[in-house]
């Protein structure tokens, strides 16, 4: 604890209580809430150097280059969506069920949801329309937030809390996107999980600029909870990627890690690899009549 910090400042996006001073990464400093755990920058950077960094960041170009790759991925999480929606709204499919992907950069999972039928959109501020692949997802994904009026059956949020300055009043306005009887579904790096516990300041999540707040699981359900969700399942995020795919996406983050991987890059490059980097899957259903509910409580 350093009580002269700048991090000492900061808030807890989902307590309102001061971050104490965890670790230095960069120019910035990152506190951790003594209440449920999350992790937050601070500084916050502003909205220059977001725009600056999305600009030029290196992961989203590697994101374009495995695009087929990622494909894979993508249908896997489609999948688990699919099933969250089955517990969660009583659907058998996503067939007409419609979706609203938020931050959803090339548009990659918005084509799984529509290979499994839904009606889905995305949207995503920093996206270059010229990345998008093919015309049919062009006319499905924006940068403004003003083109989408109405509610969705369901939202989800694959690696994008983390990057927000205001989660809290994005998951509150996350609920009025979705209809009655809809629900959320994110993924996002958990502060709490073995990997962060294990790597500590070198945990990948912590990426100044870029990730302003790591939630822990307990801290994303009492932020869900507070935005008016119910039903909060969390449990740990697999993900399934080429080797290859891998190898350079730790370049991205530090070569020091890339020479764990060549020699299996080198053998097998198509080679899928089952991985836990520390995240989570959380899904909830939107309270429809928060009100209500507290009255019985
Ligand atoms: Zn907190």
């Amino acid at each position: 604890m350093n009580p002269g910090s700048a991090a000492s400042t900061a808030l807890c996006p989902v307590c309102d209580i001061p971050l104490r001073f965890a670790f230095k990464k960069g120019r910035f400093e990152y506190g951790r809430c003594p209440e449920c755990g999350t992790v937050g920058t601070h500084p916050p950077p502003t909205d220059e150097e977001l725009a600056d960094h999305y600009a030029k960041a290196e992961n989203y170009k590697v994101l374009k280059k495995y695009e087929e790759s990622y494909a894979a991925t993508y249908r896997r999480t489609a999948r688990i969506v699919k099933d969250a929606a089955k517990r969660k709204m009583g659907v058998e499919g996503l067939e007409n069920i419609s979706a609203l992907d938020v931050g959803c950069n090339i548009g990659g999972f918005v084509k799984a949801l529509l290979e499994l039928g839904a009606d889905a959109c995305g949207l995503d501020p920093y996206v270059n329309p010229d990345d998008i692949s093919c015309e049919e997802l062009k006319k499905r994904i924006s940068r403004d937030e003003s083109d989408y009026g109405g509610q969705a059956d369901f939202l989800t949020m694959l690696g994008v809390i983390e990057h927000l300055r205001y989660p809290a009043a994005a998951l509150a306005e996350s609920r009025e996107r979705i209809k009655d009887n809809g629900m959320i579904f994110i993924q996002t790096p958990d502060s709490e999980s073995a990997v962060a516990k294990i790597m500590g300041r070198r945990f990948f999540a912590y990426q100044p600029v870029e990730h302003i707040y790591i939630f822990s699981r307990r801290g994303l359900i009492k932020a869900l909870e507070r935005a008016g969700f119910v039903e909060i399942e969390a449990s740990r995020q697999w993900k399934f990627l080429s080797a290859s795919y891998v190898y350079e996406q730790l370049g991205t983050w530090g070569r020091g890690f890339q020479w764990l991987l060549w020699p299996l890059r080198k053998i097998v490059p198509g080679l899928s690899l089952p991985l836990y980097g520390g995240g989570m899957t959380v899904c909830a259903k939107k309270n429809s009549c928060p009100k209500a509910t507290e009255k019985a409580e």
